[in-house]
């Protein structure tokens, strides 16, 4: 039997983020004017995933978005990508995912979003508006198993 490697994506509409941590990242992203246009802000989710695949997000990192071009898109340093690991390790969780914004006000993944998130990986589409942070949730996945 061929094995498909064709990427099925998941929308996941209501992401888990507890209340504090999603307050506290709203205002980050406020305060690095990432909300403005300017550019877009980035980082990495940090949790852990069960037996059936769920991830749980329980932890956020800030990083410097070093894209090309960082008002349409985003780009984590490698060293920070590491140091983020390390910590991961060390709380006994993983690197699950990336998280970026929108300062456009769509949480539309962009064709590049998600061509360049790795395999398993959440994607959170990020924008700030008055009412709050909204969050949009993508993922890559392998086909379903059957049965
Ligand atoms: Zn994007």
């Amino acid at each position: 039997m061929k094995p498909s490697s064709k990427p099925r994506w998941t929308w996941r509409g209501a992401p888990h983020l507890p209340v504090a941590e999603r307050e506290a990242l709203r205002a980050r992203i406020v305060e690095a004017d990432g909300s403005s246009g300017a550019h877009e802000c980035c980082g990495l989710l940090i949790g852990s995933v069960d037996s059936e695949g769920v991830v749980r997000v329980v932890d956020w990192t800030f990083a410097s978005n070093v894209a090309r071009h960082p008002t349409d898109s985003f780009l984590v340093e490698a060293d920070h990508l590491m140091r983020a690991e390390r910590q991961a390790r060390e709380a006994n969780l993983a690197l699950v995912g990336a998280w970026h914004t929108h300062p456009s006000g769509s949480t539309e993944p962009s064709a590049q979003d998600r061509r360049g998130l790795p395999e398993g990986w959440l994607g959170w589409v990020l924008t700030v508006t008055d009412q709050g942070l909204h969050i949009r949730a993508y993922r890559r996945e392998e086909l379903p198993r059957s049965g």
